[in-house]
């Protein structure tokens, strides 16, 4: 899995095909989506576009809330891949735990089935605690390749980063930026960013990336998609890592999955 990818949350279908081609005109290999975006037609457009070799990209999707349970589940993602236009995925993940609802161990079997079938090469989760994790992994044979959580510098979390290093799960970082929101205006960030001579969101996503995690930066700007990408030539130094690591507060930008 390539450690940054691009996202396409909020990308109107009509706009997704365009944006996603110039992502992987502009090298990226890693595409995310989800059902709830409404925008896999979109996406599948843009890669089918692009005439790069299926095996060289890295596509994922993800299983709407209300598509949990087994049955519903496979239908749900027999309808994704239709919808993108492929035969497989790289990754399907469960978007959300939904843990009132209480359907995420029979949901995961069915991923269980469709891994393996061949058409996800591999599973995962998104948004799952350590303690639905934990419940997940008892009951179920295969352990979650990747959890995908809300991860920027001011929502760094430790715990879960600690829980999946010691169970062999990726740690992906969404909303890596922080949204766009105020993280890239914040001086020790826009200081590093000067002393390295780049943007404020390459500080943040080369961070990521030397953190060890996965990223999915979303732009629908294609300067600020090549920029983006643009981060696998320099490096942060120990004290700037220092730095960005202190500027946690475990503030979310998105729900909170226990009570999603
Ligand atoms: P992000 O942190 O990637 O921020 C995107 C925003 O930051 C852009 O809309 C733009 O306003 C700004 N931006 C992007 N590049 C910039 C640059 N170079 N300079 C200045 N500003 C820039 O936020 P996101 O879209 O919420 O998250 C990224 C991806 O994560 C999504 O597209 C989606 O694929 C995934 N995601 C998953 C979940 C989940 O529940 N699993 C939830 C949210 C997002």
């Amino acid at each position: 899995m390539p450690q940054l990818g691009f996202g396409v949350w909020q990308v109107p279908d009509d706009e997704a095909e365009r944006a996603v081609a110039t992502a992987l005109e502009s090298g990226y290999r890693s595409i995310d989506t989800a059902a709830l975006y409404e925008n896999e037609v979109g996406t599948g457009k843009g890669i089918a576009a692009s005439g790069i070799d299926r095996d060289q990209l890295f596509v994922t999707t993800k299983l709407m809330s209300t598509d949990q349970g087994y049955d519903r589940a496979l239908r749900a993602f027999d309808a994704s891949l239709e919808r993108l236009g492929l035969d497989y995925v790289d990754l399907y993940l469960i978007h959300w735990p939904v843990p009132s609802e209480d359907r995420y161990i029979d949901t995961y079997k069915a991923f269980e089935k469709i891994h393996a079938d061949g058409r996800a090469k591999s599973i995962g989760v998104s948004n799952f605690l350590p303690e639905h994790l934990e419940r997940l992994i008892d009951a179920t044979s295969v352990i979650p390749a990747v959890n995908q959580i809300e991860l920027h510098p001011h929502l760094q979390q430790r715990a879960s980063r600690a829980y999946h290093a010691e169970q062999g799960i990726a740690t992906e970082g969404w909303s890596p930026l922080g949204q766009g929101k105020g993280l890239l205006e914040v001086p020790a960030i826009v200081a590093i960013a000067q002393k390295h001579g780049r943007s404020p969101a390459q500080i943040v996503l080369r961070w990521h990336i030397q953190l060890g995690n996965v990223a999915i930066p979303k732009s629908v700007t294609p300067a600020r998609i090549k920029e983006n990408i643009n981060v696998f030539d320099f490096e942060l130094d120990p004290e700037d890592m220092a730095a960005i690591s202190a500027l946690n507060e475990d503030r979310r930008l998105g729900p909170d999955p226990a009570e999603m």
